[in-house]
């Protein structure tokens, strides 16, 4: 097993709202697991039977997407949401546009956060009390994270963050995002749901993904790792 410093992945921004053809999930979300060290990338030559690992040196069967199929659905149901603007003079989707990314958000946040504990070898039963007992994303980011591996979300976002992404502002304005829905869903509040923060919403799912992509690498990755070693 390399030792190495993991390298970042790479973040070439897509301007997405520009492909009305071809699904979003596709230009966007497309990351890969070794399913030998768990480690995530980009490499779309994982898709080769065979192909060795370059950071563990084992050979794949195959490539085994990090984000599950319910996430990639969620991006693609947010892309014809989005192209439904202007076709009549009815702004609802701008209130689907606002819960599918949050309910996307709250996906990723869960798919994280349960491998995350499988990887520190938390057993099942006290996996679901855990995510049970923290059921909002706020409780989870704050409390879960702190709680399975010892750091603030606020820390390892700090420890993420580079020149082409502040992830600290990305997960900010998912909490913000999260907060209008709620006054959408538990006051029927719509006016709060303004232009600006759909297009905000576009535009924060790419570094979303990423984001949760960095963290599997700095702590899921690592857990796996420390484990297999004992
Ligand atoms: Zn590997």
């Amino acid at each position: 097993m390399k030792s190495a410093m993991i390298t970042k992945l790479k973040y070439n921004k897509i301007n997405i709202v520009n492909k009305a053809h071809g699904s979003w999930s596709y230009a966007i979300a497309e990351f890969y697991l070794c399913r030998s060290c768990n480690i995530v990338d980009q490499n779309k030559e994982r898709h080769n039977v065979g192909y060795i690992c370059s950071d563990c040196g084992q050979a794949g069967d195959g490539a085994y997407h990090y984000f599950h199929m319910g996430i990639l659905n969620v991006i693609n149901l947010i892309q014809k949401l989005y192209f439904m603007q202007g076709k009549d003079s009815d702004d609802s989707y701008k209130a689907f546009i606002l819960i599918s990314f949050c309910t996307l958000g709250e996906m990723l946040l869960d798919n994280f956060l349960t491998i995350l504990m499988i990887a520190e070898k938390i057993p099942k039963s006290v996996q679901d009390r855990l995510l049970n007992d923290h059921r909002y994303p706020k409780q989870r980011i704050m409390k879960l994270f702190l709680a399975v591996v010892s750091v603030s979300w606020k820390d390892a976002l700090s420890s993420i963050n580079n020149d082409d992404v502040d992830y600290s502002a990305v997960s900010d304005f998912y909490i913000e995002a999260y907060e209008e829905r709620n006054n959408f869903i538990h006051k029927g509040d719509k006016y709060g749901i303004t232009a600006d923060i759909i297009d905000k919403c576009i535009n924060h799912i790419q570094p979303l993904l990423h984001m949760f992509a960095e963290l599997h690498n700095a702590y899921v990755y690592p857990a796996f790792s420390k484990h297999k070693k004992v």
